[in-house]
């Protein structure tokens, strides 16, 4: 698992669905700029996906880290946040962002190990997003991996909260559910499936693609019946962004007028990565900071 050259870009987890490798709508934004992605929920800081390029390197490590204050900030999206090749960035991030924004989080598929948590569970206002999508064959992680990093994450007292991302209809084996009910996890979020036919059609089987040709990698959730699975395992749904909001972190609020012109201000550095309207982005990207 997790075999990686040392100077490899991208992410080890080499997921077949990968929104950053194999939709082009969304590579082609991230091979423009890199620094920063925005979204209803979050902000995230990415650190350049080639570590020796010392110009990019040098603009991560510049950025005006002031310009997070009181936003919710996710660390690298364009890979696995906990890959160690960014262990050095990680640390930067969590070491200095923490002390400006509400909250700080990383999605991660990675299996992390105890020292690592232990430095997280340290940090009040960090939150950890686990995605798991029972779809071990196209994915170079485990659905057993996460479940246990969640259980060890809540026996080291960390904030965490699963997200099934993406799921696919006719492929993901939500199973895992009664596990993660069983451990204490009450709600779960589900994001669907951008699809691209020349890197996807490969892997996917008929009964699945019926729901995702044509859609031009828009992101598709069809209802196919998991609702019924997530209530009949004891779950709710809930988005991320509404659970931030049941324990919103550090108290730290802008005006209106400062939380506008540090928006404007990341606008310049970022990508838009919702499915969502730019200008809806940037409304909760203010009412974030307030
Ligand atoms: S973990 Fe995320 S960034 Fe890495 S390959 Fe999978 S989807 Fe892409």
């Amino acid at each position: 698992m997790y075999k990686y050259q040392k100077n490899q870009y991208g992410c080890p987890v080499q997921c077949k669905y990968c929104v950053i490798t194999k939709v082009d709508s969304r590579r082609n934004m991230w091979n423009k700029k890199t620094i920063i992605g925005l979204n209803k929920a979050v902000t995230i800081f990415n650190p350049p996906p080639n570590l020796e390029d010392t110009e990019s390197l040098k603009e991560f490590y510049e950025f005006p880290i002031e310009l997070f204050r009181g936003d919710i900030v996710g660390f690298n999206a364009i890979s696995d946040p906990f890959w160690p090749k960014y262990r050095k960035e990680l640390d930067y991030f969590l070491d200095n962002v923490s002390k400006v924004a509400k909250i700080i989080v990383c999605v991660t598929k990675f299996k992390i190990s105890d020292e690592l948590l232990q430095k997280l569970s340290k940090i009040p206002n960090f939150r950890l997003n686990v995605s798991i999508t029972g779809l071990d064959f196209i994915e170079n992680t485990k659905t057993k991996d996460r479940l246990d990093l969640l259980k060890r994450a809540k026996d080291f007292n960390i904030k965490a909260f699963p997200i099934i991302h993406p799921y696919i209809a006719g492929l993901s084996d939500l199973s895992f559910l009664k596990d993660l009910k069983n451990m204490g996890y009450q709600q779960i979020d589900v994001k669907g499936l951008r699809y691209n036919k020349e890197t996807m059609s490969s892997w996917m089987p008929e009964k699945s693609k019926k729901y995702y040709e044509n859609t031009q990698e828009h992101e598709i959730l069809p209802e196919d019946g998991w609702r019924e699975k997530i209530s009949s395992a004891g779950m709710e749904l809930k988005s991320l962004k509404d659970w931030y909001s049941i324990d919103p972190g550090q108290d730290i609020h802008l005006n209106e007028k400062t939380a506008e012109k540090y928006v404007n201000k990341i606008l310049k550095y970022a990508n838009i990565t919702s499915s969502d309207s730019n200008e809806n982005v940037i409304k909760a990207s203010i009412k974030r900071r307030l």
